[in-house]
């Protein structure tokens, strides 16, 4: 199971437009390293093509005296049912829990029952997916004794649930944590950990220390409940209310105000600003022109645009922030392209475009980066070449893939997958290395994707000139 952060996936956490349903992850720059997406949510809204963990959403049905969802009772065989219809190979699936409330011991009981019938059929039925079970109990000695239980049963996943309650007390939270670790790691090093609904970046940087994975809904809990928008200091997650939030430029934001021409087709449903205008208002112009194009009462779509939208930077705050507590180290990567001065020099000089230079100095201020070459493949700013005369426009399809192959290779022969890869290039530079670097479980990023070229120098010199990208270097 992958380690990192799970975000939870909420029931409605995507934006209709144009009839297509965008997930928030369609607009956000970062990604979390995958989705916890519990049985109330529709198979057909949940992300592809990264990890998820299947639940069944224990704190949905924590006030009923008997688990349902949808007016069906779940134990272990209707969960399984439901997993096997919405999940895929290498996917987490937990076995149906209920939160130690009110009938206590007939909920001690369901657990335990459902635990030992659900690692059966998991492993009958759904041998592709990863069963895991959850830890409960009063007491430290009941959670480690119930954790003991669950290893011998067969499960080699196990989830530490019924902390998020006590969420404030940081303290005795990971003292908990750490000593049911410990117990069970003392039978079995290779147990892997998961810690359900705290997320906090103190929470973060401990789990990332800890090497274990874990989930959290702040970002919806802060757009729906608390109105609040979130934004990034380095480590430090700051929250705003709404009318007192500062302009935003983040990819969300920049999609909402119609500053980035996004990969998504927006058909041109969103207006045009001119640079980063108040979210409030993005987002409420954003919803009255949808309202008006699909004639619907404007007072709802406004605030469910505005929210979607919200809940999405949100989250990007919330990566934003992991991703300077984790610190990982970077690659940038910068196509070698545009105007060539005449005479053979170091390739970063070989290449005088104002857009290429401004790449550059964005990548230096970063740490190590590489240039991207049609003919080269893959260079070294140092390194001297001779000007040339090749554009990844003139390389046949095939062409490009066996060049898109030599620069993943390149890469992957030089950097190990715990650098975090990010291309500030054109798509014909990276659609066709990303994937390859990605199967191989490599990260990669492209804060610009979707921007115009003199969108991208905009940016780049707005990166170079704010106060937190200095602290970012330090
Ligand atoms: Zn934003």
């Amino acid at each position: 199971m992958k380690l990192g952060f799970y975000a939870v996936l909420g029931k409605r956490d995507y934006l209709n437009l144009n009839n297509k349903k965008v997930g928030i992850w369609e607009l956000t720059e970062y990604q979390p390293t995958g989705w916890l997406c519990s049985l109330f949510i529709k198979p057909e809204v949940i992300p592809q093509n990264c990890p998820i963990i299947h639940d069944c959403g224990a704190f949905g049905y924590r006030d009923q005296d008997y688990p349902t969802i949808n007016s069906q009772y779940v134990d272990a065989q209707w969960a399984a049912n439901r997993y096997r219809e919405r999940s895929r190979e290498g996917d987490t699936v937990v076995a149906p829990d209920n939160l130690l409330l009110g009938n206590i011991n007939w909920r001690r009981q369901y657990n335990l029952e459902q635990a030992q019938i659900f690692i059966r059929i998991a492993q009958e039925k759904l041998p592709d997916r990863k069963p895991l079970a959850t830890i409960h109990g009063l007491s430290i000695q009941e959670k480690i004794e119930y954790g003991i239980k669950l290893y011998q049963l067969g499960y080699k996943r196990l989830g530490i649930g019924g902390l998020a309650q006590q969420a404030s007390h940081y303290s005795t939270n990971l003292y908990i944590i750490k000593a049911i670790i410990q117990a069970i790691h003392s039978f079995e090093k290779t147990v892997h950990f998961h810690v359900f609904g705290l997320c906090s970046p103190q929470y973060a940087k401990a789990f990332f220390e800890m090497g274990i994975s874990f989930d959290g809904s702040t970002h919806a809990r802060e757009t729906f409940s608390s109105n609040t928008l979130l934004f990034n200091n380095g480590e430090n997650l700051l929250r705003y209310p709404i009318h007192q939030a500062p302009k935003c430029s983040c990819r969300v934001c920049a999609i909402a105000s119609g500053t980035a021409k996004s990969a998504i087709a927006f058909d041109g449903a969103l207006p045009i600003a001119q640079g980063a205008v108040p979210f409030g208002n993005i987002a409420q112009r954003l919803g009255t022109r949808i309202a008006r194009k699909h004639n619907i009462n404007s007072q709802l779509i406004e605030n469910r645009t505005s929210s979607i939208i919200r809940l999405a930077h949100n989250l990007n705050s919330l990566l934003r922030t992991y991703h300077h507590i984790k610190k990982p180290e970077t690659l940038y990567l910068v196509a070698g392209c545009g105007k060539q001065s005449k005479q053979r020099t170091a390739a970063k000089d070989v290449y005088c475009s104002h857009h290429f230079q401004v790449c550059r100095q964005y990548a230096e201020a970063q740490g190590k980066w590489y240039i991207l070459s049609p003919l080269h493949k893959v260079l070294k700013p140092e390194q001297v070449i001779s000007p040339y005369d090749k554009s990844p426009n003139s390389l046949s399809l095939k062409e490009r893939q066996l060049w898109a192959q030599q620069v993943a290779s390149h890469i992957m022969e030089t950097t190990n997958p715990n650098v975090e890869i990010i291309f500030l290039t054109g798509k014909l530079y990276r659609q066709q290395v990303i994937p390859i670097l990605q199967t191989h479980n490599y990260t990669t990023r492209t804060p610009m994707e979707g921007l115009g070229i003199g969108q991208q120098i905009k940016w780049l010199l707005n990166q170079l000139s704010t106060p937190k990208q200095l602290a970012l270097k330090l």
